[in-house]
């Protein structure tokens, strides 16, 4: 490695020395985002948006498919309409921006800069739903909002960030179950099969559920460092909202019901997933089946007779079957190679003279480095299996990490000394008393991630408190 290329590696801080540090570098130098004006705020630069452009287009697609459609509510909401539903108003209180004036005149009422939108979406119903053939109502809208976090980080906590939110309206309780089921499905799918993250499906405790809701749904997944992140939630309203905001239909038979909601919601916070379980020390390493390129050729010896000329037509023959760019600039190969490497591009694709004499290239994986010569016949066979094989390698390593970080817990001191020295998910019994939750939080900072769908007993006694225990929770110390 050249002395030039050595000092470009050395700008990111070893993740084993300060993981933090190394989420800054690299959302720095693979050039995601730059900070705004506005303490928290961001600028989601042109390759991190990229990125999030197709986690939101194939979620998108998941939306549409499932029946929903897409509008654009007010960026904007009245302080009184704000105030109607006690326990989301509490909730998020803290954290609104407020405007107060209009130009130089002072507002007769305070507006709020939208947190998230449910109450927008209540007060649009009620004036919209009458009968059961209005029902159900399934919209989603993909916007911004705010919210005033004290401390923040690119992604994982801004003060405004990019989201999508479902609202839904339906008949029964029953539906609005099945609602919220099926789309913490869509989001586990899309993490799963497109981000290469597993994760944990569950309840979350009423201590962590949305505010307002009658229960929350949530996956988890676990970052490189051991620390888990709530990657997407789906929540079920019952009639709380209905009843706050007066949205009933007349049923079939002619009598008033309350509607049964939902809202669900998966934010650019998951672009900080995406960096923190597959990333490296060479920076960021992005799943195929969500890169914005795919693939990079870089010639070798370019200003050799003939080498451009075969790489361009080796990029015009890829094009036609997966992302591909190539990089033709005068920099140096070693400089690209880092350069693409930091960005987390699946497989490089050298070309050299030699190549070309041997009808071959030569492909190099992000992942693990690995190097294979193939011939040009058999490239448009090869690439995109080399594709797959990435993106379910991706998948296997970032499960095994989190399998071997999942521990059981039965006790506090086992709990504790668990929590020091593997991090993770731990496993403990719960008796369902807030109490022994908040106790939990205050002695390990570790905090409930979610009542899993898949319970096991793995003792019969509450790891806090030792009374009966309920229910299996997974606990970690969270972003
Ligand atoms: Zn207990």
């Amino acid at each position: 490695m050249g002395k030039k290329n050595k000092q470009f590696v050395e700008k990111i801080t070893a993740m084993e020395d300060d993981f933090a540090q190394w989420y800054t570098d690299v959302v720095k130098q693979a050039e995601l985002v730059d900070y705004g004006q506005v303490r928290g705020t961001m600028i989601i630069k042109p390759y991190g948006y990229a990125i999030w452009e197709n986690i939101r287009d194939e979620l998108d697609r998941k939306f549409k498919e499932t029946g929903h459609s897409n509008v654009a509510f007010p960026l904007f909401i009245p302080e009184s309409l704000l105030q109607k539903e006690k326990d989301h108003v509490e909730g998020f209180a803290p954290e609104v921006a407020w405007v107060t004036h209009g130009g130089d005149e002072e507002l007769a009422e305070r507006i709020a800069v939208r947190p998230t939108s449910e109450v927008l979406f209540c007060d649009y119903y009620s004036k919209n739903i009458h009968s059961y053939r209005d029902l159900p109502k399934l919209y989603n809208q993909w916007g911004n909002v705010v919210r005033w976090e004290k401390t923040t980080r690119p992604f994982l906590r801004s003060s405004e960030f990019h989201w999508q939110e479902g609202h839904t309206a339906h008949a029964t309780d029953e539906d609005a179950s099945e609602e919220t089921n099926k789309m913490l499905g869509v989001y586990a799918d899309l993490v799963e099969q497109y981000l290469a993250i597993p994760v944990y499906k569950g309840r979350k405790t009423d201590k962590e559920k949305f505010a307002g809701a009658k229960y929350t749904l949530t996956i988890e997944s676990l970052m490189h460092d051991g620390k888990a992140l709530q990657s997407g939630t789906s929540h079920h309203f019952g009639s709380g909202f209905a009843e706050a905001f007066d949205i009933t239909y007349l049923d079939e038979n002619g009598k008033s019901q309350f509607v049964h909601q939902t809202s669900w919601g998966l934010s650019t916070r998951i672009m900080g997933a995406l960096i923190m379980v597959h990333g490296d020390n060479r920076g960021l390493v992005i799943p195929p089946r969500i890169a914005p390129t795919q693939a990079m050729i870089v010639p070798i010896a370019q200003h050799k007779e003939g080498v451009l000329d075969k790489a361009y037509e080796l990029r015009d023959k890829l094009k036609e079957i997966i992302r591909v760019d190539i990089d033709a600039s005068d920099k140096m190969p070693g400089w690209k190679f880092n350069e693409y490497e930091m960005k987390g591009i699946p497989v490089r694709v050298e070309m050299g003279p030699k190549d070309i004499e041997k009808e071959q290239v030569v492909l190099v994986r992000r992942d693990t480095g690995d190097k294979e010569f193939v011939a040009l016949s058999d490239l448009e066979d090869r690439l995109p299996a080399l594709l797959e094989e990435i993106q379910q390698g991706l998948f296997d390593k970032a499960l095994a990490h989190r399998n071997e970080k999942t521990t059981i817990a039965k006790d506090m001191e086992e709990f504790k000394q668990t929590l020091d020295q593997k991090t993770g998910f731990i496993k403990a019994m719960w008796c369902g008393d807030q109490e022994c939750e908040e106790k939990i939080k205050e002695e390990t900072a570790a905090t409930s991630r979610c009542i899993p769908f898949e319970q096991e007993k793995v003792s019969d006694t509450c790891v806090c408190c030792g009374k009966e225990a309920k229910e299996l929770v997974y606990w970690a110390k969270a972003y």
